[in-house]
């Protein structure tokens, strides 16, 4: 008999009310995959000690590399959240797919904003990926990556129950 594939999945994605704003959200993606595989919910900035509701956080560029902060508050997120992601992820027995929150500066595959500055009111770029995200990227490169708002799910879907056994 065949495991069901085991699914890292942004527990905002109908599986808490943990965003910023406290609004629940609903994926399409996760509905349909409901009973056919292990979700792992996480949410990565409830588990670095953010409440909910919380003022928003941002990527802002830092010399060479980027931070994670919370402009209104001025704290620097980026460590915290580092050496969650590595330990969560590290911690994961098996993992077969992630389905990730869009636009998030934590979760977000590709598409981040990236600010100079805390208190910049518009981005350098979109060119960023979420922390957590990134450190799935580099933990798990081989393993396929869905952002929820993802239109066309097909080839994920082929690869995530394409081996489980
Ligand atoms: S996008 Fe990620 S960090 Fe943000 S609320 Fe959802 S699970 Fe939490």
């Amino acid at each position: 008999m065949r495991n069901k594939p085991v699914v890292v999945v942004s527990r905002c994605l109908g599986f808490g009310v943990c965003r910023w704003n406290g609004v629940a959200i609903e994926s399409r993606l996760v509905a349909e995959l409901e009973g056919d595989v292990d979700f792992l919910p996480v949410c990565p900035e409830c588990e670095v000690g953010l409440g909910v509701p919380r003022q928003p956080i941002r990527l802002v560029r830092k010399k060479l590399s980027l931070a994670l902060v919370q402009p209104r508050t001025g704290i620097d997120l980026t460590r915290i959240m580092v050496k969650f992601s590595e330990k969560f992820l590290q911690s994961l027995d098996r993992v077969d797919g992630f389905i990730l929150k869009r636009k998030s500066p934590s979760c977000g595959l590709a598409g981040i904003p990236i600010y100079e500055s805390p208190d910049s009111e518009c981005p350098l770029n979109r060119n960023g990926s979420g922390f957590f995200a990134q450190a799935a990227h580099e933990l798990f490169p081989h393993i396929p990556k869905e952002d929820e708002g993802c239109l066309d799910s097909g080839t994920f879907l082929e690869q995530i129950f394409h081996g489980t056994s």
